[in-house]
């Protein structure tokens, strides 16, 4: 068509350059090990001859990995802003659907700027949308991608490490990449930006709070505590329609009435397309009461916030709770209802519908993977079974969702065994105690999810009333 014939004419200067990004490293908040990691890159653009004097091969690419809006794009900049140089970007998005051979010599134009322009720093934005296995597309291979691929891997290895040319390449889906594009010489440094926590997301705020007015009755802390499940994005969003609401209602200054109207905006703003197949809705559905009623049952949990079946991001469903505090150190009874809580969606699917529907999933993964390491952190960190009452763990480490945070080299092969073990006694105690939960309030545990599949959404305070309703109800028939 004659859009597309458009898209074609434009094509050839399609990336984008700027000479100086004006982005530091300050303005990137709550990535610290990013951060420190991406350090180095700075000192391989800006003083390359420190590596390359000593025989150092100087590293080409480097793989952000990270949900959107975590800054990765503004990480690259900064890195470019930080040495000084000049950044190009390009997404990978853009290269789908394009008249083949169109991706392969943008890729092509595009390194011969950079080399023209070096020291420099590419950026490619979703490398995963040309960056699939080869071959794995829909009906065999995609052509056009695969050849934008294969030009990008042949640019790639066609410059020295030393030639003061950075590529710096971001994916919420490393899984999905090909191989090649993972090897030495390539993409081989991977570095993690993951959503922020509760000190990341105040730091986040008082970044994106420097240049507004806002009223010293607000507080940044008490934002980012009602903000859980953000991104830098998300509340980078928050602030600027704070002020634009502000304006917009001749304030000087920014109060809680408007932040709390820019929260709902931003939450608004969040939702994706509402779920279709009501099998899946409902499978969701009782996979989310399942852990918001578990937790809301046990007395030590975290009061929950919402329950919604609302996707976002990588996630289907989504139910959160408010964290009285983030801190590490919880009582025994805290962490087994953590640990009870986080299995209540796996123990409502089983109870609902058998074993074999339950569902796996990256998420469900990471969700065993935390409660796991939660009744490990019980074991080896606080004492907390018979093991012994001492700590196999400095105090300092924190749980961490996936990571292996323990040292296994310090101590004997008999005692990591005992605390497999014990972690998984703790695990498959909490599992029964959840599973026992659903059935003893299968009634409830029904009406919710009925509920949640209309209105799509339930907040903390009407999730409660429709328990405590239901308690009392039962209290009153028993007595009749
Ligand atoms: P990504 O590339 O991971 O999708 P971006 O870097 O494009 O995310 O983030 C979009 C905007 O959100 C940034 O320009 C910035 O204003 C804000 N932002 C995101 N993450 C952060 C962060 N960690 N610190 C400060 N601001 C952030």
């Amino acid at each position: 068509s004659s859009s597309q014939a458009m898209n074609f004419g434009k094509s050839r200067a399609r990336f984008q350059m700027e000479a100086k990004t004006g982005v530091k490293f300050d303005d990137v908040a709550g990535v610290e090990e990013a951060k420190e990691e991406l350090q180095e890159v700075v000192t391989f653009l800006k003083q390359p001859e420190r590596f390359t004097a000593v025989g150092a091969r100087i590293p080409k690419g480097v793989l952000l990995v990270g949900p959107p809006g975590t800054g990765k794009t503004l990480l690259a900049k900064a890195i470019a802003g930080e040495a000084s140089v000049p950044f190009f970007s390009i997404s990978g998005s853009e290269f789908v659907e394009m008249f083949v051979g169109v991706g392969a010599s943008r890729v092509r134009d595009l390194f011969k700027k950079a080399k023209e322009n070096a020291p420099c720093l590419i950026f490619i934005d979703e490398i995963d949308a040309v960056g699939r296995q080869r071959g794995a597309g829909i009906g065999g291979g995609n052509d056009e991608r695969e050849q934008t691929l294969n030009q990008l891997l042949t640019e790639m290895d066609g410059f020295e490490g030393n030639t003061g040319i950075i590529i710096i390449a971001a994916t919420n889906r490393p899984d999905v990449l090909d191989a090649a594009l993972l090897r030495p010489g390539r993409f081989d440094r991977q570095v993690i930006v993951d959503a922020p926590d509760l000190k990341g997301r105040l730091e986040i705020l008082q970044v994106h709070a420097r240049n507004k007015k806002i009223d010293e009755s607000v507080s940044l802390d008490a934002i980012a505590r009602r903000t859980p499940g953000f991104t830098g994005a998300d509340l980078a969003n928050l602030l600027n329609e704070a002020a634009i609401l502000t304006a917009r209602r001749r304030k000087d200054a920014i109060t809680i009435l408007e932040i709390n109207d820019a929260v709902d905006r931003v939450v608004a703003g969040m939702e994706g397309t509402p779920l279709v197949d009501s099998k899946i809705k409902r499978l969701i559905g009782y996979h989310e009461v399942g852990y918001a009623i578990v937790g809301t049952l046990l007395k030590d949990h975290d009061p929950v916030q919402k329950v919604s079946l609302i996707p976002r991001g990588q996630s289907r469903g989504l139910t959160w709770f408010t964290p009285d505090e983030e801190h590490f150190l919880m009582s025994r009874s805290q962490l087994k209802a953590r640990i009870t809580a986080v299995l209540g969606g796996r123990a409502a699917e089983e109870v609902i519908f058998g074993l074999p529907e339950v569902t796996g999933g990256m998420r469900e993964n990471r969700k065993l993977e935390y409660a796991t390491s939660i009744a490990r952190q019980m074991v080896t960190q606080y004492g907390m079974s018979e093991i012994g009452q001492f700590s196999l763990e400095s105090p300092n480490s924190e749980v961490f969702l996936g990571r292996d945070w323990m040292n296994k080299s310090e101590y004997s092969e008999e005692i990591a065994s005992q605390i497999d073990r014990k972690v998984r006694e703790i695990v498959s105690q909490c599992y029964d105690t959840a599973k026992r939960l659903i059935q003893e309030n299968r009634t409830l545990v029904d009406h919710l999810v009925e509920t949640l599949i209309e209105q799509e959404t339930i907040d903390g305070e009407q999730f409660r009333q429709i328990v405590s309703e239901h308690q009392d109800k039962q209290i009153a028939d028993a007595a009749t």
